[in-house]
């Protein structure tokens, strides 16, 4: 499976990410953000897509799930009880609420449905957000 690598020393906090996942989505808000760490360095956070995924551990729902063919954590808002578990359980903070309903979790999904996959990916002007193979577990 493909998984998002950061290399921090590379981001110059141009926020491209961010509006690049804002545009792939149609959307006010983004699923990624960058924030600046305790060591003054500019620290984009996304979602790892982990191997032991809390948020899917907390969902009750079922809206939360781990793709084992690819590996991806998975969001089926129509499942969700918007009961926000997810969040306060995902150990990087990278998950939030819409800010209009607050019904949805904003979650990244990859770009599934875009052909040349997660736009964050292919807007970064520095090269700091790859995509990195990684065997799945
Ligand atoms: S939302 Fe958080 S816990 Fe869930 S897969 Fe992404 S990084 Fe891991
Ligand atoms: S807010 Fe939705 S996705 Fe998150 S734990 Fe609750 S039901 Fe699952």
């Amino acid at each position: 499976m493909k998984r998002i690598k950061i290399d921090r020393s590379k981001c110059i906090g141009c926020l491209t990410c961010v509006s690049a996942c804002m545009v792939a989505h149609d959307s006010a808000e983004s699923r990624n953000r960058v924030v600046i760490s305790s060591d003054m360095k500019f620290s984009p956070i996304f979602c790892r897509n982990c191997d032991l995924p809390e948020c899917v551990y907390t969902c009750m729902s079922g809206a939360m799930r781990k793709d084992l063919e690819t590996g991806y954590v998975t969001y089926d808002k129509n499942k969700c009880a918007s009961c926000y578990m997810c969040i306060m359980a995902c150990p990087y903070g990278v998950l939030k609420e819409d800010k209009e309903t607050k019904q949805e979790i904003m979650k990244c999904d990859m770009c599934a449905d875009l052909p040349d996959g997660p736009q964050c990916v292919a807007k970064c002007p520095m090269a700091a957000i790859t995509l990195e193979e990684v065997e799945s577990r």
